[in-house]
């Protein structure tokens, strides 16, 4: 898996690229009162975790551990070396 860093507002940021097979057998959990419903997520089925676009290109950045993003929220988050 490649790793790259890019400055965000939190600072520099790790950000990991994820290839499709890293998308397989997940699934939501939804507690409720006593029970667990577990939901199945298509292992083709990857949004991005910001603007829920979906992500059709590989391999993925993953940023902060978990959070996939699509290329224009990547593009978003970095911070530019003009801001101050
Ligand atoms: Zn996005």
């Amino acid at each position: 898996m490649k790793i790259t860093y890019i400055f965000t507002a939190d600072g520099k940021t790790k950000v990991e690229w994820w290839g499709q097979e890293r998308f397989r057998n997940r699934e939501s959990r939804i507690y409720t009162a006593g029970t667990v419903h577990v939901i199945p997520i298509p292992d083709t089925l990857i949004l991005c975790d910001f603007c829920n676009a979906e992500i059709t290109e590989f391999p993925v950045p993953v940023l902060w551990g978990s959070h996939a993003l699509c290329g224009e929220c990547l593009t978003n988050v970095q911070r530019r070396s003009n801001d101050n």
